[in-house]
């Protein structure tokens, strides 16, 4: 006697009914709860009862208000025990969870910040999954595979669009700890991005082929589990990605490098900088905050910018007072004395002084107190190599949601204060733990 007893969820509770009658005065109704475990998840095994005076019996398995059949036990033959009969009931519970590092449950996942995962060079660390705190395992508890060693699941996720669904991947579990019915995947990280997504190394097979540890996905987006891997599903379960989805706004906008009465061009094409802005925004995964940007919007040099001799910004390499032209180019084109909302201008070049630089934010900490009201504009320049633009717009970004320099000289961190690299996995991608809460906590941050 075995019995499928499909459980949609863990998290509903669950019982066995068991009700017997045979002469009407040894009638017995009982409800049995099975014993949980310290996560408050049933423990599937077989559990035996003693059941008076049965002649008939049915027995039934409750789950969240919806009823099974329990195959009852058709052993029931010989001499009439009118005193007591037992009789067990195999109670296969399945269930697939989502659990986190420490193997606890979870409903939702984080994308990976790839934390502990570089060595000098940077290069990445074999076992780099092993060490992030965001990796996670998938359970699956089927006692009817007991002794078999081995479950296989499908798991694919789900965003909005197409861009960042991951294909289903077979991903196998072995069963933990031995003979239990309790199959436990290796650890895997939720990623934000073909690059990482892509990765491998000797711990790392090719994306999306049979035990793939890395799988892409979008914030806002879910992760599916399905049990088995092949034929009917008969058990899945969805995580929601992050745990606690927040905002951000930026108004993004590209100057032509003069007046378009005059034959001005856009410094940079529409499609480029929107490219970029969605590179931000896999960057940004990382720390569970979605850029919401609109634009962008093309704009002519206001009067008083001449992009002819570039935008200059500070006067001089040292100064600490933004430049009349950059105070006017804001004013006019983005919001005049006010830090509520973000504006991104893209420039054909950013004179520092005689020098140049990529990007540069109005960042408070950096700049005299009376340029307070022009914090939270950054400008960027034209280049279109990428993902180096992408990079640099969720790094000049980061200058302003952390109100903070280059803490680190590490390239593969986003804010290193060199040029910023664009070397596949162990590129300037990652945001830290400490960058994370700070964000997180930053005022237009929503
Ligand atoms: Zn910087």
């Amino acid at each position: 006697m075995r019995d499928a007893l499909r459980r949609r969820s863990a998290r509903h509770r669950a019982w066995l009914e068991v009700e017997a009658w045979g002469y009407p005065h040894l009638s017995a109704r009982g409800r049995w709860e099975p014993p949980k475990g310290a996560d408050g998840e049933v423990l599937p095994g077989v559990y035996r009862f003693q059941v008076r005076g049965v002649v008939q019996d049915k027995a039934r398995y409750v789950d969240g208000g919806r009823t099974h059949a329990v195959e009852h036990p058709n052993s029931l033959d010989g001499p009439l025990n009118l005193s007591s009969l037992s009789f067990h009931a195999r109670l296969t519970l399945l269930s697939v969870d989502f659990l986190d590092a420490s193997k606890n449950p979870v409903s939702t996942l984080k994308v990976g910040k790839w934390e502990n995962a570089f060595n000098a060079g940077p290069t990445v660390k074999d076992n780099f999954i092993d060490l992030d705190p965001d990796r996670f395992y998938v359970r699956v508890n089927d006692q009817s595979k007991k002794r078999t060693g081995k479950v296989s699941v499908k798991l694919s996720t789900d965003s909005t669009g197409t861009d960042y669904d991951d294909d289903a991947t077979e991903i196998e579990r072995n069963e933990e700890p031995a003979n239990s019915g309790i199959f436990i995947s290796t650890n895997m990280l939720m990623v934000s991005d073909d690059v990482d997504d892509d990765f491998t190394n000797p711990n790392v097979v090719a994306d999306d082929t049979k035990n793939d540890r890395t799988h892409k996905i979008a914030l806002g987006g879910k992760v599916k589990v399905q049990y088995p891997e092949t034929g009917t599903v008969i058990c899945e379960e969805e995580a929601n990605v992050p745990p606690s989805l927040k905002a951000i706004d930026v108004n993004v906008i590209i100057l032509r490098d003069k007046s378009a009465a005059t034959g001005g061009v856009p410094v940079i094409a529409v499609a480029t900088v929107s490219n970029f802005w969605n590179i931000a925004k896999e960057r940004y995964a990382q720390v569970g905050v979605d850029i919401q940007w609109t634009g962008p919007t093309v704009e002519d040099p206001p009067a008083g910018v001449d992009l002819s001799d570039w935008l200059q910004v500070l006067d001089t390499s040292t100064s600490t007072v933004l430049s009349a032209e950059a105070k006017t180019l804001i004013s006019a084109v983005g919001t005049a004395n006010t830090t509520a909302d973000i504006h991104v201008f893209y420039v054909n070049r950013i004179a520092v002084g005689s020098s140049f630089a990529g990007g540069l934010a109005v960042a408070d900490f950096y700049f005299d107190e009376s340029d307070d009201p022009f914090a939270y504009n950054m400008f960027i320049n034209s280049s279109t190599s990428s993902p180096w633009g992408g990079y640099a717009a969720a790094h000049e970004l980061t200058h302003l949601t952390t109100d903070a320099g280059h803490p680190t000289a590490d390239t593969w961190r986003l804010m290193h204060g060199a040029v910023l690299t664009t070397t596949g996995a162990a590129g300037s991608r990652r945001l830290t733990a400490s960058e994370e809460t700070t964000i997180r906590g930053n005022s237009h941050v929503h």
